[in-house]
């Protein structure tokens, strides 16, 4: 399969405009390198009906045009159980019945990183597992970590260590966690270049340290920054006229909208293959693009 880059959307609601620039980036960043393009919708939770929809349209509207067709997660439970089961085959899952309370409370494991799941399950003898089962509550799946720590490249962040710690990979109501399900997809789409919002980037490490653990090679990796509010908080629907819609309203194409993602991005309006030709990641503003009062980006208020 030839490589890919990608873009994988939850469909929650529509786009804002940081999301749609991090489509718009991830698009260059894959075409700028001759990979594909693909596209994945992860709509296991967090599924708003009718924005899957939208967003493709939304897409399509900026010229974002991608290869072959969407993938939906809900559509892949087959291939998360096969890598479930091959983990678990290689002893690498264990059963966790806590509640998001007791571990908050429990005391942290010595030497377990900040943050990091505290243990409590990982060395249960058969007992006390069978009595957690008895008391009704289904187990969550987690990861047997061997690890802490994990080292990822980024081609914006250069070389980043992250906490890997025994990360749920099944929930207990049966359904994926993302950190497996994004780290199957890539792979099965072919996807060998990751860019998205630099939200993920922590998450980071655990996903490149499963699909090491699932046999695969690490994707290149660019985390970008986000698009802030006024107040310097991520961008919401709430600050505004944030969507395509919502710009169409105030007689803003389309076009226009793509306009200002590219000279947000610091690059002279153009055709998206030219832009594609000339893409240097390497010359993108790193910090975060900041928009107020409704959208209107900093750079045009002032002009
Ligand atoms: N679906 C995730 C989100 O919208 C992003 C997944 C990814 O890019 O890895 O937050």
């Amino acid at each position: 399969m030839d490589p890919a880059g990608r873009f994988a959307p939850s469909p929650s609601g529509d786009l804002h405009l940081g999301n749609l620039r991090t489509a718009l980036l991830a698009y260059l960043f894959a075409r700028s390198t001759g990979r594909r393009f693909v596209l994945r919708i992860d709509d296991l939770d967090r599924v708003r009906p009718g924005a899957a929809e939208r967003q493709l349209a939304d897409l399509l509207a900026l010229g974002l045009e991608w290869d072959g067709d969407v993938v939906r997660q809900s559509e892949r439970q087959e291939a998360y159980t096969d890598a479930v089961g091959r983990l678990a085959g290689a002893g690498l899952l264990y059963e966790c019945y806590c509640t998001r309370r007791e571990i908050q409370q429990a005391p942290a494991a010595p030497h377990a990183p900040q943050g990091a799941y505290p243990g409590t399950c990982r060395n249960l003898t058969e007992a006390e597992r069978a009595a957690k089962l008895a008391d009704g509550r289904p187990p969550a799946l987690r990861l047997r970590s061997n690890v802490t720590h994990f080292t990822i490249a980024d081609v914006l962040h250069g070389s980043y260590t992250g906490i890997v710690d025994d990360l749920v990979l099944r929930r207990n109501d049966g359904t994926p966690a993302y950190n497996l399900t994004v780290v199957v997809d890539d792979y099965d789409q072919g996807v060998d270049q990751v860019v998205r919002g630099d939200d993920l980037l922590s998450s980071t490490p655990r996903q490149a340290y499963l699909a090491h653990l699932l046999g695969y090679a690490a994707p290149t990796y660019a985390h970008v920054a986000l698009a802030l509010n006024g107040d310097g908080k991520r961008l919401a629907k709430r600050d505004g006229a944030v969507t395509l819609a919502d710009q169409r309203v105030l007689g803003r194409s389309a076009a226009a909208v793509l306009r200002m993602l590219v000279s947000s991005l610091g690059l002279e309006p153009a055709p998206l293959a030219d832009l594609a030709a000339t893409f240097d990641p390497l010359r993108l503003p790193r910090e975060p693009w900041v928009l107020v009062d409704g959208a209107v980006p900093d750079q045009e208020r002032h002009d």
